[in-house]
């Protein structure tokens, strides 16, 4: 799923803390916002492997979250927020679609790496795509639900990351096509800002028209 479900899924799962230790809503939704995004920084060093661990962080979110519940300080709450926040998110993207560079095309059979198991684990694609339709859908919801229990900076964040949801899944279906082309056009330093991918794909593009020529 896009980063912005990620991030307002992250949140939403921190609300709870309301209920339990109100005075550490704020700082438990920063968790979960954080603990949401958290994964997806290995976007440019093996995306879904090197910081998406299903096992691990479902692990510690099973002890973490028990543990805020039985014993709410700052720190145990801050905790349990941002591993439940990176379990949901390497759960999800099982639910998502592979990491073909057009993952609607439903051709590659690696979702998210399961290092407890040593194997990838193959996208089940219930939301079809990063960015589809579906996933707009889960973005929208999520961010209503946060509405009305956020304010002040992280209601921005909300309204922000649904911006970047709407344009994110406008736009997603062309993106194959536009990196590729910036491949060859582009100065090799700025290439550099392209996710692997992207990458590949371009090189191949590259390849495949020097070839034809
Ligand atoms: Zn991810």
């Amino acid at each position: 799923m896009m980063l912005p479900t990620h991030a307002l899924a992250g949140m939403a799962l921190a609300l709870p803390v309301a209920a339990v230790a109100p005075e550490a809503t704020g700082i438990a939704l920063v968790a979960g916002l954080v603990g949401g995004v958290f994964p997806d920084l290995d976007l440019y060093v093996g995306h879904r492997r090197t910081l998406h661990f299903p096992v691990y962080y479902t692990l510690l979110a099973a002890i973490a979250v028990p543990l805020a519940f039985v014993s709410p300080t700052t720190l145990t709450i801050v905790v349990a927020a941002w591993a439940l926040a990176a379990a949901a998110h390497c759960l999800a993207d099982v639910f998502g679609g592979g990491l073909e560079l057009r993952p609607w095309e439903a051709t590659a059979d690696r979702a998210v790496y399961d290092h407890f198991n040593g194997r990838w684990i193959a996208p089940k694609r219930w939301v079809r795509y990063d960015g589809a339709p579906e996933d707009l859908a889960a973005s929208l919801v999520l961010a209503a639900a946060l509405w009305g229990p956020v304010d002040g900076p992280l209601r921005t964040v909300v309204a922000a990351a649904l911006v970047v949801a709407v344009v994110y899944a406008a736009l997603r279906r062309v993106l194959p096509t536009v990196a590729e082309r910036l491949v060859g056009v582009l100065p090799a330093h700025l290439v550099g800002y392209l996710p692997a991918r992207y990458l590949e794909a371009g090189e191949h593009a590259t390849s495949v028209s020097h070839d034809s020529q």
